[in-house]
């Protein structure tokens, strides 16, 4: 009996096991994960604001598909690809026949000095959990502190996660201020990014509209400003200095480590795949998910960017893919149509560009509704309606 082995029990992985699992192979099933839960990654800015518990953006990946997927909870070390067996921290090598690499990211600093040992990044539930310990912790500590660095919070990076994160902030922010009795006024944020535009991938009057939305709740935007240190209570960007004992670090996302040490051909963790997403001179081997590139076609080859929407396409592939190998059949190739993109601010808005209906755009408190519809059905696409509604 075959045996097909799955890493990483993110959005991509559970999809790709659920997808197998339909196929009814004569085979083995299984998929390693550090942990036994499933986080929604799209929501763990949430986690690190306090708007939500890391037990509401999480299940456990147990229950899913238990007497057809043998789940292993381990760490990957390593791939030995030309052994064909992954090198687990706690088990023995398993052996596979098909591999289905899904490990995910981790938070990339671009060896900004500084960035690892001061930055607090949401990259899982235990950093995000960490950087909401920090930000309470210094919000408490200023009573007797008295200073005022311990009131401002600086965000780096404004991409996906930043934005999102601070829609989450400015809605709790008040909360927390009357909790802990602080002086309103002396509250300061401020995101700092290096790119002269604030979410690009929308519609510019769309963008502006959530950057005024952010800034009416009093986030200072600082664009053109590349950091280039992150201090213990400052974020340097060419000798100016903001001052803040919470830094947010989300200036990006690299793929698995396990990548570079398992002799892969990458770029920041990524593997540039084929376009039956196997990988070259592999053919048994397929990368979705974030630890792979795929090359956009509508872009000139530049790889689309990792979002949760094509890593359950990505998945359906790959899983595609590894049963007409073992039928013998051609592999089919990867196809993407992104149905639109949602970012939320806060729990009650947002702004949406969508492309399932022709072309729309959203914001406000509409937009909250599409993102819940978003998350249900990506859980519904990983799991089962059970989960999905036991995760409401
Ligand atoms: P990102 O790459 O989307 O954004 C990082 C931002 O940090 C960029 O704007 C970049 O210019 C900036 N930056 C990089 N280096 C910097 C520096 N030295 N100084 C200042 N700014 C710097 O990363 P992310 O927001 O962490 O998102 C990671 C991935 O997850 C992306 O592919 C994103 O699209 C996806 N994501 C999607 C959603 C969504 O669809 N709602 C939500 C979260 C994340």
């Amino acid at each position: 009996m075959k045996t097909i082995v799955i890493l990483g029990a993110g959005y991509a992985g559970l999809r790709a096991a659920k997808k197998l699992v339909h196929a009814k192979l004569d085979a083995r099933i299984v998929l390693v994960n550090k942990n036994p839960y499933h986080y929604e990654a799209t929501q763990l800015h949430q986690v690190a604001a306090g708007t939500k518990e890391p037990e509401d953006i999480t299940f456990d990946i147990r229950d899913v598909e238990p007497q057809k997927v043998e789940v292993l909870i381990d760490e990957v070390t390593e791939i030995d690809r030309a052994a064909h067996k992954v090198l687990l921290k706690d088990h023995e090598p398993l052996a596979y026949d098909y591999l289905l690499n899904a490990l995910g990211f981790e938070s990339e600093t671009f060896g900004i000095k500084g960035a690892e040992e001061n930055g607090w990044p949401l990259v899982d539930v235990d950093t995000a959990l960490a950087a909401r310990r920090r930000l309470e912790s210094m919000l408490a500590r200023y009573n007797t502190s008295h200073d005022e660095n311990d009131l401002h919070i600086v965000v780096c990076g404004a991409g996906f996660t930043s934005i999102e994160y601070l829609g989450e902030l400015v809605w709790r922010l008040p909360r927390l201020v009357k909790e802990y009795g602080l002086p309103e006024e002396k509250i300061r944020i401020d995101c700092i990014e290096a790119a002269p535009k604030i979410l690009p991938m929308f519609e510019p009057k769309l963008a502006q509209w959530a950057v005024k939305y952010l800034e009416g709740h009093g986030v200072n935007f600082h664009v053109s400003t590349p950091i280039t240190e992150v201090k213990p209570d400052a974020v340097v960007s060419n000798g100016t200095e903001y001052k803040a004992n919470t830094v947010i670090w989300a200036t990006g996302v690299r793929g698995s480590e396990v990548i570079a040490k398992s002799g892969y051909d990458q770029k920041r963790n990524r593997v540039i795949v084929k376009d039956d997403l196997s990988v070259e001179g592999n053919p048994n081997e397929f990368l979705i998910g974030d630890v792979s590139a795929v090359p956009n076609p509508a872009a000139d080859g530049r790889p689309y960017p990792g979002t949760g929407q094509i890593s359950i396409v990505q998945a359906d592939c790959a899983a595609a893919n590894v049963v007409a190998r073992i039928k013998g059949k051609p592999t089919k190739k990867f196809v993407y149509k992104s149905l639109g993109t949602v970012c939320s601010l806060g729990p009650h808005c947002g702004i949406a560009e969508l492309d399932a209906f022709g072309h729309m755009k959203l914001k406000g408190a509409v937009v909250q509704i599409l993102k819940k519809i978003v998350n249900d059905r990506s859980v519904l696409e990983m799991t089962d309606i059970k989960t999905m509604l036991e995760s409401n």
